[in-house]
């Protein structure tokens, strides 16, 4: 990937959230909720981030839109080094990286009807604006949406989930944003309208030319919205790797074993298919493990992998796997 065509890069990014003090208030234990974790989203493309519950990728999403400042590392957007800029250094690109939330309904404001809280989101550009050129504006998100004029009448609890995400699509892109991180944004959704809304997601990335964070635990989703791929666990990105390399190519122990987890349709093949059980819990990411975070749930764990910690290692095409077996593949 080409430098020009990088829009946003996370270089070794930390973000360790204190939990014990000492009663002189110096801190004895962190939850390191993301650790040492590097990756590059291209222009245009979207980058999706998978892992269970809790292995760090919301608040990776989160450096990166600049909510939580990081502890160590470097968040660069358009080539600037934004990880630990001012607020008054952040305010031009407040606009530009929008946030869709995985509960629309939580992230809207009950009060307002759906004109007003896209209204709202255009007005904060600063510029004085007629009404009818926000008239005109809050009906085009709309129908770029997929939604009636009329729906701007109606309020959150009038809608259905499908439709609530769809303005809350509409409120990020009042903004006119380049990059939008998408924070498991059809978790809360039916299936079928899940399937409607990523569609949504692709045709808005075509049209406007988007770059999305796709944060996601579903790996069947992810691999279909997703450029590249980015498997976390437990603070750290075990895995990076084209999205059509998912199913065919995955390397990484842990990877596999949440492939194994996806549900398949053919009858057949599922049923002859061999399921990789995790044994063990997550282990807190307070107490994270020596070594390889994934070694004591990982069938090939050697003494190595208990004391040393493997770095991302470039396997052939830009595919980087975290483990000191990585090769050919194992099953
Ligand atoms: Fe398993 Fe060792 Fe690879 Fe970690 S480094 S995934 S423990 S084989």
């Amino acid at each position: 990937m080409a430098e020009k065509d990088i829009l946003v890069k996370v270089e070794n990014l930390k973000m360790y959230f204190p939990v014990e003090k000492t009663i002189l208030g110096k801190v004895t234990s962190y939850v390191k909720a993301v650790d040492d974790v590097s990756f590059a989203v291209e222009r245009g493309k979207t980058f999706g981030l998978v892992g269970e519950s809790g292995c760090g990728k919301t608040t990776t999403g989160k450096c990166v839109l600049r909510i939580n400042t990081p502890t160590d590392g470097h968040i660069y957007y358009k080539g600037k080094d934004i990880s630990h800029a001012s607020k008054s250094e952040l305010a031009p690109i407040r606009r530009e990286i929008q946030l869709i939330f995985q509960d629309p309904y939580g992230s809207l404001d009950p009060r307002q009807s759906a004109y007003s809280i896209i209204k709202e989101a255009i007005v904060t550009d600063g510029k004085p604006h007629t009404r009818d050129e926000i008239d005109k504006r809050v009906n085009e998100l709309l129908a770029t949406v997929e939604m009636i004029p009329e729906m701007g009448e109606c309020y959150p609890h009038e809608m259905s989930g499908g439709q609530r995400q769809r303005l809350g699509i509409a409120r990020a892109l009042a903004c006119n944003p380049e990059l939008i991180v998408c924070d498991e944004p059809v978790s809360a959704l039916d299936v079928s309208i899940q399937a409607q809304v990523i569609n949504l997601f692709k045709s808005l990335q075509k049209q406007l030319g988007l770059t999305y964070i796709f944060i996601a635990h579903d790996l069947a989703v992810v691999r279909y919205i997703a450029d590249t791929i980015g498997v976390m666990y437990l603070g750290h990105i075990v895995e990076i790797m084209d999205a059509g390399e998912i199913y065919t190519n995955p390397v990484h122990p842990y990877t596999k074993a949440l492939l194994s987890a996806v549900p398949i349709t053919d009858y057949y093949a599922e049923q002859t298919r061999q399921r990789i059980l995790l044994e063990g819990e997550v282990p807190s990411p307070i107490h994270a493990p020596k070594g390889c975070p994934f070694h004591p749930r990982c069938r090939y764990a050697k003494e190595c992998c208990k004391t040393t910690m493997p770095k991302l290692k470039d396997i052939g095409g830009g595919h980087l796997v975290a483990c000191h077996l990585n090769g050919p593949s194992r099953t």
